[in-house]
């Protein structure tokens, strides 16, 4: 299987067909915001460092990510190829990973921005790790798949969107061009429903 990294502006449902990829291929789904959430929860120092800066929306600095990841590639679990969610953010962060390892593909999902900020201001998440946008859940706040009360992410604040969507177009847009000139881009247009566009995805990594 094919080490693949996933590009794209937040809410673009990066996390969502990640998940759906790495069931289908049965390889480790690595998501950099899930790995930085989980030591927020936990209270490690990791997570006191990260929050001061998820919290603002902006990026964690690119030492302390890149050294998280690096851990984690190395782990017997990412040998037969992963898919990376969030992450690289920054050119640096993709110059870092080409020193760690072959990507083979970046698939970035395009989708209109003004598509993203309803997406985020109507998105909810549960402990589960399930994410839903309350258009579906006819008035509920419970989570579909296990039935605890959904919240909505700190970051999702609007406020907040607004940062992490410029800081995308500042420090992460230029990765497509990165991926780009290495060969190594698709596009993928997301326009249909989440099924359809992961077979999208999947005909492009058969
Ligand atoms: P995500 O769940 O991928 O949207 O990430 C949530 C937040 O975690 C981001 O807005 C950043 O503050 C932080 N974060 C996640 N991945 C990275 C990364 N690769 N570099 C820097 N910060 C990150």
């Amino acid at each position: 299987m094919k080490n693949i990294v996933m590009l794209g502006a937040p809410g673009a449902g990066k996390g969502t067909q990640s998940a759906l990829i790495a069931k289908e291929y049965s390889v480790p789904h690595i998501s950099t915001g899930d790995i930085l959430r989980m030591n927020i929860k936990q209270g490690t120092e990791l997570g006191a460092l990260a929050k001061s800066y998820i919290d603002k929306g902006a990026l964690v600095p690119d030492e302390v990510v890149i050294g998280i990841v690096a851990d984690r590639l190395a782990q017997p679990d990412a040998l037969n190829g992963y898919v990376l969610d969030g992450f690289p953010r920054t050119i640096a962060q993709a110059e870092a990973l080409d020193k760690v390892a072959k990507i083979d593909i970046a698939i970035n999902i395009v989708v209109d921005t003004d598509i993203i900020v309803k997406r985020l201001s109507g998105r909810r998440v549960c402990v589960c790790g399930e994410t839903c946008h309350v258009s579906s859940l006819n008035g509920s706040d419970v989570c579909p798949r296990c039935g605890k009360k959904l919240f909505i992410r700190d970051d999702d604040k609007p406020e907040t969107v607004k940062a992490r969507l410029e800081v995308y177009e500042k420090q992460t847009a230029p990765l497509i061009g990165y991926y780009e000139n290495k060969g190594i881009l698709v596009n993928i247009d997301a326009v249909g429903t989440i099924g359809e566009d992961f077979e999208k995805i999947k005909k492009v990594l058969e």
